[in-house]
């Protein structure tokens, strides 16, 4: 019989589990202390626990947390982490310190099946949604676990996507029974599946990331398979329902793509589209992947769109390349591993 894991388990689920058990309700709150707060690896060290109820978890449960397999780091401090979330599944994991703050980009599915045309993950294909254990463990058994500041789902896969496994780990994550963090330190990106992004919005107080990289229908199409089924102008117009402000962000993601969508023509198909909405736009240099012969807009070419957008009025970032030194480029780690498996 497969044991429970209680890693990536909401507080309801490991109440059913415990009473089921036959203990008391209150062991639930327990073991999401132990495996929360104090990071517990071993039934044994949970004291406040009788050791008959420990030795009957034991044989029940398990915690459920693994190590990466593989860290590769960066000159510039960026590391990757490289997880079997299962077999022939593989996940990434992004280390990214900076000055004032440490952020750890998280995958949400291995693979993923939105295809979308610049992205290794894309071409990995789907190989299945990770399940709460998997992504809580990403942030559980790094090294840099209490040094985290920020985590943004924007590793591998699409969260929206895997929504019912996300929305557990958000709970898990903000919860004051779980890692007590607060909401505005997370941030969930997606292609924009406008049912699952209104759920989201609805159910969750965390900030919102939106790929965008370029206005235009046709010329997104080219580039996002899911703007057939989920136009820009449709998703931006759901978004126009909602606030966004501090407390809970609204970005835009867009890649830089020499000649594809950086002209003036660009900015003015932004500025229209993104009309009344309060939020900002990253944007992102390319990291080149095999098979795609597309580059990255020119430094010059990137600082003249920025300066368009400000003049017009909508703030932007423009996101400093990490890690390029090993294979940033969200995929290729799990790729390789992939290929070798
Ligand atoms: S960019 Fe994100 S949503 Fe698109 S294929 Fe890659 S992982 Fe999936």
């Amino acid at each position: 019989m497969e044991k429970v894991k209680l890693l990536g388990s909401t507080l309801d689920e490991l109440s059913g589990y415990v009473t089921g058990w036959g203990m008391p309700s209150y062991t639930a709150k327990q073991i999401a202390q132990w495996i929360y707060k104090r990071h517990a690896n071993d039934f044994n060290i949970m004291t406040d626990i009788s050791e008959k109820n420990r030795r009957f978890l034991a044989q029940q449960s398990e915690i459920g947390w693994y190590h990466p397999i593989e860290v590769v780091e960066s000159i510039d401090g960026t590391k990757k982490y490289l997880f079997k979330a299962g077999a022939n599944r593989f996940i990434e994991s992004v280390y990214i310190p900076e000055e004032d703050r440490s952020t750890l980009c998280v995958s949400s599915q291995a693979g993923c099946r939105m295809g979308c045309k610049f992205c290794l993950t894309g071409k990995q294909g789907f190989n299945g949604h990770l399940t709460a254990t998997d992504i809580i463990n990403q942030i559980r058994s790094i090294p840099e676990r209490d040094k985290l500041t920020n985590l943004v789902f924007m590793g591998m896969g699409e969260p929206l996507d895997n929504f019912e496994e996300l929305k557990k780990s958000l709970e898990i994550l903000t919860s004051s029974y779980g890692f007590g963090w607060s909401p505005k330190r997370i941030t969930v990106s997606t292609v924009g599946i406008i049912p699952t992004m209104i759920r989201f919005l609805n159910e969750s107080k965390c900030h919102l990331a939106i790929s965008l990289h370029s206005p235009f229908h046709e010329e997104r199409l080219k580039l996002m398979p899911v703007e057939k089924a989920y136009p820009i102008e449709q998703v931006v117009k759901e978004l126009k329902k909602f606030d966004f402000n501090q407390q809970r962000r609204l970005s835009f993601e867009y890649i830089m793509l020499k000649g594809i969508n950086d002209t003036s023509r660009h900015v003015k198909g932004l500025v229209r589209l993104l009309n009344g909405l309060n939020c900002r736009i990253n944007l992102i240099r390319y990291h080149a992947i095999p098979g795609e012969e597309w580059q990255t807009s020119d430094d010059s070419a990137i600082l003249s769109f920025q300066k368009q957008l400000k003049d017009k009025g909508i703030i932007t970032t423009l996101r400093a390349s990490r890690g390029q030194d090993i294979w940033a480029a969200c995929g290729m780690l799990s790729t390789d591993a992939l290929l070798k498996s």
